[in-house]
């Protein structure tokens, strides 16, 4: 008989009770580090006692009144972000791929107002992963989402990730904008190239494209930026945010610049629980603490702890470790053919850590950007017999 709760994912026989910074403990006792934070998500760690304490009052107050009315929460909010980043305007919604399909809206509707309706068609990238509606299974491009819901959503072009040729040649009258993640998060923690992102900015300005970033996954420090293009010194015209955005709060948002915001007019796009007072009251604590002074730099300095702890992973463990890739806490550890990452992640877990599979045989690590050098040396102490376990060596193997 099918089980009562939809069997749309295969879950780890794990249920978590409790939670504290970067650990979390299972419902059988045993006590796990953290380093998938809910996919990326829960970016200030478990417990944070400011966000709950928003969380809580919020509560208490109001959580819910719909966007028929003012939402001072949700004001306070855009006007904070608006003043940390590219953006002139944003709109808050719920998950990652409502912003990346409000974001699409944006891009097709600047050009329409601008007299050219025809220009709706978005080059996205080979391995990328823009979330799981209708338009942005066609957005993500993978035939295995794809398969069995219908024709495809028109309008999303692939091309191979960096490749400045390709995306030179895709080019056409149709073109309305470039969506990329700084990032491929589920594709593989594979960075763009810093220049291949200035190279993009450029090609849309020579064409009078629009510039879409989806950060839902590389945003809100994950990157030790808040924002991971702030790497490459350039602006997107519009760029979407969820997961971290709310640390565990369900939010995302459609950031853009003016000339992209102003077309959308009362009545063209909408959402009834986004932006409500609740989330927002989370998303400001979430700001309150990236925001700090010094914490972003924590971040990228714990990140660098992280990778040079990685990089010595890599080193002892040839035979199950390629190479490591990311950046930031968003890290990938490419794995060699004979071992698999959903291998490494269960011999992870069997060790007490948490981990998230990408694609590319790539095994992701996404800790809350609150974890201390001590716990990124617990994580890589915790692989390093985690590879042993995986080990194709079996003399190795058996010596474990
Ligand atoms: C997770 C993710 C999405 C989808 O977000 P949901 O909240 O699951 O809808 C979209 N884009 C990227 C880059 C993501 O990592």
């Amino acid at each position: 008989m099918i089980p009562a709760l939809m069997p749309n994912y295969a879950r780890a026989d794990l249920a978590f009770e409790r939670g504290e910074g970067a650990r979390l403990w299972a419902s059988d006792g045993r006590r796990f580090l953290d380093f998938g934070a809910g996919i990326a998500t829960s970016s200030l760690g478990h417990g944070h006692p400011h966000l709950v304490k928003a969380i809580a009052e919020q509560a208490a107050r109001v959580m819910h009144v719909s966007n028929l009315y003012r939402v001072p929460q949700a004001e306070e909010l855009a006007r904070r972000h608006v003043a940390n980043c590219f953006a002139d305007s944003v709109f808050f919604c719920n998950s990652g791929a409502e912003a990346n399909e409000g974001m699409v809206k944006a891009v097709r509707k600047y050009h329409a107002e601008n007299g050219h309706p025809e220009r709706f068609r978005m080059i996205c990238f080979e391995g990328a992963f823009h979330g799981r509606t209708l338009a942005m299974i066609a957005a993500t491009g993978n035939a295995k989402y794809l398969a069995g819901f219908g024709p495809p959503v028109e309008g999303f072009d692939h091309v191979p990730f960096g490749n400045m040729n390709a995306v030179r040649d895709a080019i056409t009258p149709q073109t309305a904008g470039i969506m990329i993640e700084p990032i491929q998060g589920e594709g593989g923690v594979r960075p763009a190239e810093l220049q291949f992102l200035r190279d993009l900015r450029a090609a849309c300005d020579e064409f009078g494209l629009l510039l879409a970033l989806d950060e839902v996954q590389t945003g809100m420090g994950r990157s030790g930026k808040l924002w991971a293009h702030q790497w490459a010194g350039i602006e997107p015209d519009v760029m979407s945010s969820a997961k971290g955005i709310g640390g565990g709060f369900p939010l995302g948002a459609v950031f853009a610049k003016e000339h992209v915001a102003k077309h959308l007019k009362p009545g063209t796009h909408g959402t009834t629980y986004g932006g409500n007072p609740l989330a927002c009251a989370a998303g400001n604590a979430v700001l309150d603490v990236i925001l700090a002074p010094g914490f972003l730099d924590g971040v990228d300095r714990v990140a660098r702890h992280l990778w040079r702890g990685l990089e010595g992973l890599a080193r002892r463990h040839p035979d199950v470790i390629e190479g490591v890739r990311g950046a930031g806490l968003l890290l990938g550890i490419r794995l060699r053919d004979a071992v698999t990452n959903s291998a490494l992640q269960d011999a992870a877990a069997a060790e007490g850590l948490l981990t998230v599979a990408a694609g590319m045989n790539v095994l992701r690590l996404a800790p809350p950007l609150i974890i201390t050098d001590a716990e990124a040396d617990e994580a890589v102490s915790l692989l390093d017999r985690a590879c042993l376990r995986v080990s194709p060596d079996s003399a190795k193997a058996a010596a474990q």
